[in-house]
């Protein structure tokens, strides 16, 4: 039997949670599928940007997720190889002030789940895309892998929420023979790691960034204690750690000085979690008739912007807003629909990208130009918070 939905979104992190709650709010009947039983660990930086607290209130999470029991983080401090350090101020990037939180993916995107259920969207947890509805052309719906059995799904639009994997997107790539888009590389292939730690050492209220050769990485406070630790690193150097997590802290992070100072007698509380990443930028916000996609799946920003949750709140704030004016305007043609999101999104985050782009090579160039980029950054505040302001709102 098939159930018939305004919209499906296919995943159920920031991105699809968020969208889902705003267009349920707007009256339209919704299905979200997440693939996982929340809550669950997920690798991320765990740094929750202040605007993101700002979407909290208006998705009506504020107070729950500030029962989660996160860290309140009221700066970021870039560290050189050396260990000088420059600090940025999270009420920079929010523009009207506030800080920033450490609060973990499992706790933050529960919440948010817990949030769409409340908000009248019907959730299905552990139920992974199947396959599409595809007729004419047109994307029509999902068959998941729910309740035992490929089950069918039809709505009038379908959103891809499926973080960087674009699982709805491929597929859909596949079953209408067009390429999807494969993402465009980083400077070489990477490998992201993400553990909690018990006994760091960082500054109080603190996320710290630390700068080492061929990669990036930090800890920010997270519930119980804890700080999450997340890091990039180039694939050889994993490699020559025996695809060690914790000889790649060691052998590769702590060549940072004040890595090794913060890090020295910290010890892993939860398993590590690794995954590769295939390179950054941006995708066709409306790929294919009746699916658009949002979050990652979109736009995959460069992580040490601390920016990718804000991207995926806004970015199913400007889906959802464009999704609800089309189903309150009687359903017309897609293309329709497609034009105003992918212009509403060209508008909201292009510059942003680009800027994000320029500033992720400065992250992975040689130790001597990270230690002049942080010298000269410390000269001067107006031009260190001109450069976090850009990584957020549109650059001037
Ligand atoms: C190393 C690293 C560090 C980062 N650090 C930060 C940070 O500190 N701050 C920040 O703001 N951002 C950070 N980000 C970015 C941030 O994690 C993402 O931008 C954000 O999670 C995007 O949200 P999303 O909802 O689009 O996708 P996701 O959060 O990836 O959610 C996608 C959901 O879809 C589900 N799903 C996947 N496939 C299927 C399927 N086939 N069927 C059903 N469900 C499916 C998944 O289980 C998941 O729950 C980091 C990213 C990386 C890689």
């Amino acid at each position: 039997m098939t159930e018939e939905f305004d919209a499906i979104i296919v995943g159920g992190g920031p991105a699809g949670a968020s969208a889902a709650v705003r267009l349920a709010a707007a009256g339209a009947r919704v299905l979200l599928a997440e693939r996982d039983r929340f809550p669950r660990e997920k690798l991320c930086g765990e740094f929750i940007s202040p605007e993101c607290l700002w979407h909290f209130a208006r998705l009506g999470v504020l107070e729950e997720m500030g029962r989660g029991g996160g860290a309140r983080v009221w700066e970021t401090v870039f560290y050189a190889p050396s260990g000088r350090g420059v600090s940025v101020p999270s009420a920079w990037f929010g523009g009207q002030g506030g800080d920033a939180l450490g609060l973990s993916r499992a706790e933050m995107d529960a919440r948010l789940l817990a949030r769409a259920r409340e908000a009248g969207v019907t959730v299905l947890e552990g139920a992974g895309l199947a396959s599409l509805v595809v007729e004419g052309g047109r994307v029509l719906g999902v068959r998941l892998h729910a309740d035992g059995g490929p089950r069918e799904f039809r709505a009038r639009v379908t959103l891809d929420a499926t973080g960087r994997h674009r699982a709805v997107v491929r597929r859909a790539g596949r079953e209408l023979g067009r390429e999807g888009g494969e993402w465009r590389g980083g400077p070489e292939s990477l490998v992201a790691f993400k553990t909690h730690l018990e006994g760091t050492r960082g500054a109080a209220g603190a996320c710290e960034l630390y700068f080492y050769s061929g990669g990036y990485g930090g800890i920010i406070p997270v519930e119980r204690g804890l700080s999450n630790i997340c890091f990039m690193v180039r694939a050889r150097d994993v490699r020559a750690c025996g695809s060690d997590p914790e000889r790649v802290l060691r052998e590769v992070l702590m060549r940072n000085r004040r890595a090794a100072e913060t890090l020295k007698e910290a010890t892993a509380r939860t398993r590590w979690f690794g995954v590769s990443l295939e390179g950054f930028g941006r995708h066709e916000p409306a790929p294919f008739e009746g699916l658009l996609a949002v979050g990652d799946a979109a736009a995959f920003i460069d992580p040490f912007t601390g920016s990718g949750m804000l991207m995926a709140l806004e970015g199913g704030e400007i889906a959802a807003r464009a999704v609800s004016g089309w189903l309150a305007r009687g359903v017309g043609k897609f293309a329709a629909l497609a034009r105003e999101y992918r212009a509403a999104y060209a508008s909201r985050f292009d510059a942003r990208l680009r800027m994000c782009n320029l500033i992720r090579r400065a992250a992975f160039a040689p130790a001597a130009l990270v230690e002049g980029t942080i010298l000269a950054l410390n000269a001067s505040a107006a031009v260190r918070r001109r450069v976090a302001r850009s990584t957020r709102v549109r650059a001037a």
